[in-house]
């Protein structure tokens, strides 16, 4: 006899999700507003539990095991440091060691007969696609958190939106889509990328629909500003938009659209982290489904407040693969403790300021690339696209960075001359520039193809010949 399937609405009790997830708009009303010790007494209960399913998993079970750690010694939220933190090599080597999911995941395909089960994958330009598998309600909580970001940026129930993220393998274009119309009550057209829906056509469907807002970069949104402008509209009157769910230049998107702009945090194995409030100082963390610590880059020491170093994440909403002290190595810094102007306690975290493992040391200085993109991104006449290279010259590394300029191309070798003056005086090193036109750039940044735009390649390690 077969086994029994179990259904979506047995696989999670959505009455007690709601109950212990808020979802938007109520969750600014309430849970956004807990006290310090409500939202302390809800993280401790919740890690303790994530704590031991992770002892469950192998992946962590071994580590923790080697740490001298366990479940039982969570006393109180102080002893998460004492758990080793584990990063995407970390992952990568436990693919390469039990493909092709690895040991991390805390459900596999096995379990699709006790519940639904989805998995989204990330990386797989280079080596292996990384896995994570999810189980309903991990699906289900996760967009629920990205839908209060989508909310608080001024997305309302009844929105049609524009979903043109990739509906591919990675989750990004099916977190949105089901925050949306799970949690949201949006309508989503699933227009996907340029590639699939062409940029004309989305401009028209918006119009036609009214859309509100567009899921997608920041940079493929000013793209179909352009394409609308080139049909004859104009993007302010004519693009009904009200809502910037897009990972961009904040004041150029504002400007263009005419919206108010709120930052915000996510990436794809826990979905949405943390997004701004009206006060735009810091990204308040959703503290009932994270604990966000900050840590040095190189160490893995935990920072002080307000400085800058590497995002670890413990997740402590999940039942099935669990994120448990995931160093992201994206880097980010937290505001210290105490209540926002806009009357919430939750913590509030800088936002993304660029990745801890591309540090390069260039003659002895510290660079990252998306600190010299910022510097040169804000020099007059360059676009906000870029793309940094580093390759080894005999015995020098030297960098490149490459900008994009709307200007007539004979004018780009004299501002690829200011530019490399611009960065001299500012990082004290020298850093070749170069100017190409628009688009010029997008083979490199996979603008059209990746979630998040590829800004920097080490080509040290690469056969040059
Ligand atoms: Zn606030």
């Amino acid at each position: 006899m077969t086994e029994r399937l179990v259904r979506p609405w047995e696989a999670v009790d959505f009455d007690r999700l709601v109950r212990e997830y808020v979802p938007p708009p109520e969750y600014f009303d309430t849970a956004y507003l807990a006290s310090p010790d409500e939202i302390a007494a809800v993280q401790l209960t919740r890690v303790r539990e994530r704590a031991r399913r992770a002892a469950t998993v192998p992946f962590f079970a071994e580590r923790w095991a080697a740490a001298g750690v366990g479940p039982d010694d969570l006393r109180t939220l102080d002893d998460l440091a004492r758990f080793p933190t584990y990063t995407v090599d970390d992952i990568r080597r436990s693919i390469d060691a039990h493909p092709p999911f690895g040991d991390y995941q805390g459900v596999t395909p096995a379990d699709a007969v006790r519940e639904p089960v989805r998995v989204f994958m990330s990386g797989g330009t280079t080596g292996r696609s990384r896995p994570t598998f999810y189980t309903q309600w991990d699906r289900e909580v996760g967009s629920l958190l990205t839908a209060r970001a989508l909310s608080r940026q001024g997305i309302r129930p009844g929105d049609v939106v524009l979903n043109s993220w990739a509906y591919g393998l990675h989750n990004g274009a099916f977190s949105f889509d089901e925050a949306l119309h799970h949690w949201l009550n949006c309508v989503v057209l699933t227009t996907s990328t340029g590639n699939v829906t062409s940029t004309e056509r989305q401009v028209e469907l918006a119009i036609e629909y009214g859309a509100t807002a567009v899921c997608t970069t920041g940079d493929y949104l000013l793209r179909m500003a352009e394409a609308a402008t080139a049909l004859g509209y104009d993007p302010k009157v004519d693009l009904k938009l009200r809502a910037l769910p897009n990972i961009g230049d904040p004041d150029v998107l504002s400007e263009t659209f005419g919206v108010e702009y709120f930052r915000s945090y996510g990436f794809h194995e826990v979905q949405w982290v943390s997004v701004e409030c009206p006060a735009h100082d810091g990204l308040h963390i959703f503290e009932d489904a994270f604990v966000v610590q900050i840590v040095d880059p190189e160490t893995g020491a935990e920072l002080p407040d307000g400085e800058l170093g590497a995002i670890v994440i413990t997740e402590l909403y999940k039942t099935g693969s669990p994120q448990f002290r995931y160093n992201i190595m994206d880097l980010s810094w937290l505001y210290p403790p105490g209540r926002c102007e806009c009357g919430s306690w939750l913590r509030r975290m800088g936002p993304f300021s660029g990745r801890g493992d591309n540090m390069v040391k260039l003659r002895g200085i510290n660079l990252w690339p998306e600190g010299v993109g910022e510097v040169a991104c804000a020099l007059d006449g360059v676009e906000p696209d870029y793309f940094v290279r580093v390759w080894r010259d005999g015995t020098r590394d030297e960098m490149e960075i490459a900008v994009v300029s709307r200007r007539d191309p004979g004018g780009h070798p004299a501002l690829a001359d200011d530019l490399e003056r611009v960065l001299q005086q500012r990082f004290g090193v020298r850093i070749h520039a170069r100017v190409v036109g628009p688009g010029g750039l997008d083979a490199d940044t996979e603008l059209h193809t990746s979630p998040k735009p590829k800004r920097f390649r080490d080509e040290r390690s690469q056969d040059r010949r």
